[in-house]
């Protein structure tokens, strides 16, 4: 699930890489994925590429005139290939082919559903698009000041749910959620409105920190092509069950539906161990 660090290290270096390049043709093979037939994608071709940027967890590929936004949605990857994409590649979503080269930007997704998204809008119109009209301010770099930051998040929701809202704050979801609040020795269960000056400005610091820390690591460590799956620098989410990396206490994990989220007893909740909703949905 590509969060807000690993879309801008894929924006930082494919988009270095594209930057100049020329589209020569398109595709889309999947049937859902682009959402915009005005202007058609085939108005790309003969364009030049700028770069790549990123807002949230969206990529805006830029192309001077138009702009192709990207949302990978849960399963999606952007990808770029010294080679022409196979037909039989089920995972292709929607292509650019690079001119003089053999190159290939590619939108792919893995799995069985098909949410991951594209739209090629007209540059002055990204920012009232949707989705992107709807998101709120940026995680990182420079998260809303402290007390800006604390009026945001003063809502009867527990934080682990409000820090994932992008409505609320742009680029978290539920890897890096149990991270930041790990840092932060918070309960992901507080709510939001119960955070007071110092602990939503400790807050602010471990979501700078960690989304930054983890670019960094991702700057150091990764180069193109990008793998499937990047290895996510994570030590409490999916760390159930194994020590914590600051008190040694086990991580605790409560399972929902379709994610586990996860935290340490000692550290953030004092010493409750909080209810898994599994167990407590059997016992009903
Ligand atoms: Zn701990």
């Amino acid at each position: 699930m590509p969060e807000l660090p690993e879309v801008e290290i894929t924006a930082r270096l494919i988009g270095a890489a594209v930057a100049g390049a020329v589209v020569e043709s398109t595709l889309s093979p999947g049937i859902n994925a682009l959402k915009t037939y005005d202007p058609p994608l085939s108005a790309l071709h003969g364009v030049e590429l700028q770069g790549i940027r990123r807002r949230g967890k969206l990529f805006l590929i830029d192309a001077g005139e138009l702009t192709l936004v990207i949302h990978l949605m849960s399963a999606g990857r952007l990808q770029l290939y010294d080679k022409r994409a196979s037909l039989k590649d089920k995972t292709s979503r929607v292509l650019l082919r690079l001119r003089d080269d053999e190159r290939e930007l590619r939108l792919r997704e893995f799995g069985t559903q098909q949410r991951a998204w594209a739209k090629l809008l007209r540059t002055p119109e990204v920012e009232s698009e949707e989705t992107i009209a709807a998101l709120g301010p940026e995680a990182w770099p420079e998260p809303p000041a402290p007390e800006e930051l604390r009026a945001l998040l003063a809502q009867p929701r527990p934080l682990y749910a409000i820090l994932r809202d992008q409505h609320v704050i742009a680029g978290i979801g539920r890897s890096w959620v149990d991270e930041i609040l790990h840092e932060a020795k918070l309960s992901p269960f507080k709510r939001g409105l119960d955070l007071h000056d110092v602990e939503t400005a400790v807050l602010r610091e471990a979501i700078i920190g960690k989304l930054g820390g983890a670019i960094d690591h991702y700057q150091s460590a990764l180069s193109l092509p990008l793998p499937d799956k990047l290895p996510l620098p994570l030590t409490v989410h999916r760390h159930n069950g194994e020590p914590c990396p600051r008190c040694g206490t086990t991580i605790e994990a409560v399972f929902y539906e379709d994610y586990v989220m996860c935290y340490c007893p000692f550290c953030q909740t004092d010493g409750k161990v909080l209810k898994d909703r599994r167990l407590s949905r059997l016992l009903k």
